[in-house]
């Protein structure tokens, strides 16, 4: 026997979380039962979609219930098992991050062939939001060699990677975040043009100067007026893979549509949503690909680390405050 800590949901919020949302508990874990394993975290992530799980509404997920321990992507080591194909030291990733340790059936955990890169890049560069970067440029903004692709929230776990895609792909870049050290990391990744959207006047004329011609690509992060400015900029045709709209994840009242979405059908956009778990064929792909541009040093992340299960609801709530560069996440051990 064991003890773990865990952070549960307490209450749900209402706009911007805040920490009174949230607690830490103590639980005895036994030792694993047959066919289990228990596994120590070392790492968790938190994502901006976890807030949506936070509303008690039907969703992709469904919610959060109250008091009971929140999930999310982990990695970790297996510290004791009776599961055939997993041994002591293995590392292993799984959604039941948010507690230092767990006991769980084999099969709920995967084991990682690390590759030689730290466990935590698989919570990012290398994981979900590095999927999600792939999925939503190449299959559902279709991107071609040559297109001007406009990314908001370009510094963070998702938007960096699709920058990079981009380059690496012979397109021109122009990146959107807030801060002097979010603008300085894009022009080091190569973007060809940085908005500071926290310093600028107009975006819309901002991006517009960047792309005098147009945008053929918005990878939408943000919603609000990232999207109307998009919209503005869009040329003929442009595609749109839409990705989330955080700007809007703690709204307490709907929130105005853009001003200009007329601008869809005159300018024949195509604007898709899309949800990674709904792409995970392309995983093999993805992976392949991104050894070869990890290994060949074309791709650069930045990780953003608090340290504790005490610290997982303070960095959560860094997602929506803007205080995360690159990938936001908890080391646990
Ligand atoms: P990030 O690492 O990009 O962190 C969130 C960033 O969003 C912040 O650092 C901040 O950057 C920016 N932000 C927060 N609030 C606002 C605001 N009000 N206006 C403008 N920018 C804001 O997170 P992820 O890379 O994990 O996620 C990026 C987006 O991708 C999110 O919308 C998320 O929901 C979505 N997503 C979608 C998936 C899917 O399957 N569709 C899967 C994974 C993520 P700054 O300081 O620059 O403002």
């Amino acid at each position: 026997m064991t003890t773990s800590r865990e952070v549960r949901l307490k209450t749900r919020p209402e706009g911007m979380p805040q920490p009174g949302n949230f607690e830490v508990a103590s639980v005895d874990l036994p030792d694993p039962g047959a066919g289990e394993v228990q596994v120590k975290n070392l790492y968790m992530s938190v994502d901006p979609y976890m807030r949506g799980r936070m509303y008690d509404r039907p969703s992709y997920v469904p919610p959060f219930q109250i008091g009971e321990a929140l999930q999310g992507g982990a990695v970790g080591e297996v510290v004791a098992s009776n599961g055939a194909n997993l041994k002591v030291g293995d590392i292993v990733q799984s959604m039941l991050g948010w507690r230092e340790r767990f006991n769980a059936p084999a099969a709920a955990v995967q084991k990682i062939d690390t590759h030689g890169l730290p466990p935590q890049a698989f919570l990012g560069i290398a994981g979900m939001p590095g999927l999600t970067a792939y999925v939503g440029l190449l299959k559902i903004a279709a991107l071609k060699e040559g297109d001007v692709v406009f990314v908001s929230a370009a510094a963070g776990a998702v938007g960096s990677v699709v920058c990079q895609i981009a380059k690496i792909k012979g397109c021109t870049v122009i990146g959107s975040a807030g801060g002097d050290e979010k603008t300085a990391f894009l022009r080091e990744i190569g973007c060809d043009h940085v908005i500071d959207y926290k310093k600028v006047p107009n975006l819309t004329k901002a991006l517009m100067e960047a792309a005098p011609k147009g945008i053929d690509v918005y990878f939408e992060n943000v919603g609000g007026e990232h999207l109307e400015a998009a919209l503005e900029a869009a040329k003929p045709f442009a595609r749109f893979a839409m990705c989330g709209m955080i700007s809007q994840y703690n709204a307490t009242e709907p929130p105005k549509g853009p001003s200009n979405i007329m601008y869809v059908v005159g300018k024949r956009i195509r604007m898709e949503g899309f949800i990674v778990s709904d792409h995970f064929d392309m995983l093999p792909q993805f992976l392949q690909d991104m050894s070869g541009w990890l290994g060949s040093g074309k791709l650069k992340w930045r990780e953003t680390v608090d340290e504790g299960i005490d610290a997982a609801p303070g960095a959560f709530l860094k997602l929506f405050t803007g205080e995360n560069l690159g990938k936001m996440l908890v080391k646990l051990a």
